[in-house]
């Protein structure tokens, strides 16, 4: 079969590869009918994430069941089904917990209680490295889904696939963000970030009762994009400063919520690159730096970005000071799923507003390219094996 295959930082090919096997009872095979590029695939791209042997890229995607293992009976060949990101065995201690991207079963290799940088990590994810299991990715022609049993979830025929698609990880992760600040209502919600995740988290926030959304982005492209789809106030960074801006829009006081969709990858100066050289830091925490300051006392800080090392002068003081709560992580997809594919269901959200580009799985490497280097004003892509 064909799949975008990684080889090294910056290379991402697309290969003829061995097709996928059944490995495990509770395994089935996927053929893959839509599959997209996320931010976090980007972060393989730079290198920033390691990753040492070739992999199959990919853990956005859908597709309609070829194979079942022996212990599958919630789903048939022909089933169309859009499948959780993160790996969870459905069984062990923090899968029982609401806690599915912990799972202890699915990254046998290299899990640990420790979250460290290149050692122990949490449960296994679809094509995101040895370090979180080696699965192979969906942006292939097949793939195989584990725990088969408990993860996919069939697709209502009255949604297309672009309606569907982003169930796998971008809206429960926009969605997570805003869940974790316990909305009750009519509060200001600020969002960095306004790519894909940024964009769902906009809806989130809406959904959830936020009285204003204000999207903060250094392109202008992906700002109009925010207003067009999803009717957000925007601030950009390069021509406003951001924590003013938001303090005079809240009375002084500073944003309810902060979400970080950004990560540890922003727009950097040299000055940035050469002190994360000098402390050895992965990127910059310099937008979660601006979200403590922009959010008011008492308020919640939700980072679905990435994070990935250790940051010097940690701002724990003003955390402490303005009593902030935060949190964090990977987006548990499986727990909020099925409430979100009826949202979708119910047209009470649009997800697929968001895609500019849709090509050939044969084009994969062109959309990393421009998606990563934000051409032709790129804000999600979509590949079709
Ligand atoms: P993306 O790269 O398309 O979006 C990031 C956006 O941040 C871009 O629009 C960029 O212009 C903007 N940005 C850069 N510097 C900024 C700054 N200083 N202030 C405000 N905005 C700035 O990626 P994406 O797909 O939207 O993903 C965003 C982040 O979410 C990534 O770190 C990704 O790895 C992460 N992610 C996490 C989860 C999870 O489960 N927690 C799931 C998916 C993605
Ligand atoms: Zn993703
Ligand atoms: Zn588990």
């Amino acid at each position: 079969m064909k799949a975008a295959v990684f080889h090294k930082p910056g290379d991402i090919r697309v290969d003829t590869v061995e097709d996928p096997k059944i490995e495990d009872s509770r395994d089935v095979i996927l053929r893959v009918t839509s599959t997209a590029i996320c931010g976090s695939d980007l972060h393989i791209l730079s290198g920033a994430v390691p990753q040492a042997s070739n992999m199959i890229m990919g853990h956005e995607f859908m597709g309609i069941v070829v194979e079942t293992g022996s212990a599958i009976t919630n789903l048939r060949k022909g089933d169309r089904v859009v499948v959780p990101f993160p790996i969870a065995c459905g069984q062990c201690f923090f899968c029982n917990h609401q806690a599915p991207t912990h799972c202890e079963n699915s990254n046998y290799k290299h899990y640990g209680p420790n979250g460290d940088m290149a050692g122990e990590k949490g449960g296994a994810l679809f094509g995101y490295t040895d370090l979180y299991g080696g699965y192979s990715g969906g942006q292939a022609e097949y793939v195989r889904v584990p725990y088969a049993d408990i993860g996919p979830r069939v697709v209502p025929e009255s949604l297309t696939d672009s309606q569907a698609l982003f169930l796998t990880d971008i809206f429960p992760t926009g969605w997570s963000a805003i869940d974790w600040a316990q909305l009750k209502g009519g509060e200001v919600v600020a969002i960095f970030g306004s790519g894909p995740v940024g964009l769902m988290a906009q809806k989130a926030a809406w959904l959830k009762g936020a009285s204003r959304v204000i999207a903060i982005d250094p392109l202008n492209y992906r700002l109009e994009k925010a207003r067009q789809v999803n009717n957000v106030e925007t601030l950009n960074p390069n021509e406003v400063d951001i924590v003013d801006a938001i303090r005079s829009m809240t009375n002084g006081r500073g944003a309810d919520v902060c979400v970080d969709a950004v990560g540890f990858e922003p727009e950097r100066s040299v000055i940035d690159k050469l002190k994360a050289t000098v402390n050895f830091e992965k990127g910059s925490m310099k937008v979660l730096d601006t979200a403590f300051k922009a959010v008011r006392r008492s308020g919640t800080v939700s980072i679905v970005g990435v994070y990935g090392s250790t940051y010097d002068n940690f701002p724990l003081h003003r955390m402490f000071d303005k009593g902030i709560t935060i949190k964090q992580g990977q987006a548990p997809v499986q727990i909020y799923i099925d409430e979100l594919i009826n949202l979708v269901n119910e047209r009470k959200v649009i997800l697929d507003d968001i895609i500019t580009h849709v090509l050939p799985l044969a084009e994969a490497p062109k959309g990393y390219e421009i998606f990563d280097k934000k051409e032709d004003d790129c804000v999600k892509v979509v590949l079709t094996p």
